[in-house]
């Protein structure tokens, strides 16, 4: 039976919590509402073992097998925050919080491990212990980096951690994954160019930081196309591009630009902030002006352990039939990777249909067809990985 009977019969009232937690969107650390949910529904599940504020509104929540005779404990997790985004879909259950929006699915992901821990406290049909992390802060924050560094890794002895994100455009409830690097890390900088201001009608009184700025921009993209392995993915996208007039007869004193560096690779992630220096530095001088960087390190890339791919692959071609094991890597950013940085384990993507808005856009929505099959998931990991004495 590919997906697990007990679904069928839940599917409407997770579906319900995921609208419920549609409608009540919350930002990074600060998920009271949304928190103060899953605790309930937990409790409701007959779930007592439950720590709450971890990375201020994270939860932890442990549930023992029928046996534990290995000492086996397996972490399944799920991020819990939204969007600073103005929601577009137009739906009866859309967001009721006007500038915030789930528009990364994170609600969906919140109900299917809720689903998964219902089952699992009603079966309880494995040899060890499912510890359930439900996450703040994945968008922006990094919750997932500090509840590592608030120790449940250690204080829950979790020997492996899994994690699922939805995925627009590949049918609902299928299920893609690979080996190795599967999302990218995210580092952020800040350029200012400076020169010296002064009439549009007299550039040769003034040095343009515009100009520079403009050679900057077309500058960092050589980073891609000339100085990193062509085989090796980097991206470099700047985002933001302000000078300090709005004038059109004033030469700026200066010009700031915000952007991203994407890698999957710890070499050419150092070889991109480093050529990035070096370029927006010397192209400012190249054109009379001063440079500043400010260059700030965030997600790093997210690794699935080979063997623990194999069992998230195995679980999902039990569920869905079929898997895909060669999804080519995403160059967007994941704080689980802090978490597979701590254990071995893997993250997979589940679809969200063919149809409809990519996440991060206002008119996204998750598909709740997916439901059955991600908590079908969730709990086929638990009872492969640590299967009944
Ligand atoms: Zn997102
Ligand atoms: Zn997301």
């Amino acid at each position: 039976m590919p997906i697990k009977n007990r679904f069928a019969e839940t599917h409407a009232d997770i579906t319900a919590w995921r609208r419920h937690l549609h409608e009540i969107p919350e930002l990074d650390f600060d998920l009271f509402e949304t928190s103060k949910f899953v605790e309930e529904r937990l409790r409701s599940f007959g779930i007592t073992d439950i720590t709450t504020g971890v990375a201020k509104t994270g939860l932890v929540a442990v549930i023992k097998g029928k046996t534990d005779t290995k000492g086996r404990v397996i972490g399944l997790r799920a991020d819990m925050d939204a969007l600073p985004i103005e929601e577009a879909t137009g739906l009866d259950y859309a967001s009721k919080t006007p500038g915030k929006m789930h528009a990364c699915g994170h609600d969906g992901h919140t109900a299917m491990l809720l689903g998964a821990a219902q089952y699992l406290a009603e079966t309880r049909n494995f040899d060890g212990t499912a510890v359930l992390l439900f996450q703040p802060a994945e968008e922006g924050g990094g919750g997932g980096r500090v509840m590592v560094e608030e120790g449940v890794m250690d204080r829950f002895g979790v020997q492996e951690v899994y994690g699922m994100h939805n995925m627009p455009g590949l049918k609902a409830g299928e299920f893609a994954i690979c080996k190795g690097p599967l999302l990218a890390a995210t580092d952020e900088f800040v350029l200012t160019v400076t020169g010296q201001g002064g009439h549009a009608a007299a550039p040769h009184e003034a040095v343009d930081p515009n100009v520079a700025s403009a050679h900057v921009i077309l500058g960092v993209q050589s980073i891609a196309s000339r100085i990193t392995d062509p085989l090796k993915q980097v991206v470099v996208s700047i985002c933001a591009l302000h000078s300090d007039t709005d004038a059109h007869n004033v030469i700026p004193q200066s010009v700031t630009m915000r952007g991203t560096v994407r890698t999957l690779d710890a070499g050419v992630r150092d070889l991109a902030e480093t050529s990035l220096k070096r370029i927006v530095e010397a192209t400012a001088q190249a054109h009379g002006c001063t440079a500043d960087v400010a260059y700030v390190r965030g997600y790093p890339v997210t690794v699935n352990a080979d063997e623990n791919t194999d069992y998230a692959a195995e679980a999902a071609a039990a569920v869905a039939g079929s898997v895909i094991t060669d999804t080519p890597p995403i160059m967007a950013g994941e704080d689980f990777s802090y978490m597979l940085e701590a254990r071995p384990g893997a993250y997979i993507m589940v679809g969200n249909g063919e149809e409809g808005a990519t996440v991060h856009h206002p008119a996204y929505d998750f598909d709740d067809d997916t439901i059955p099959a991600g908590c079908s998931w969730f709990a086929e990991m638990i009872e492969r990985r640590m299967p009944a004495a």
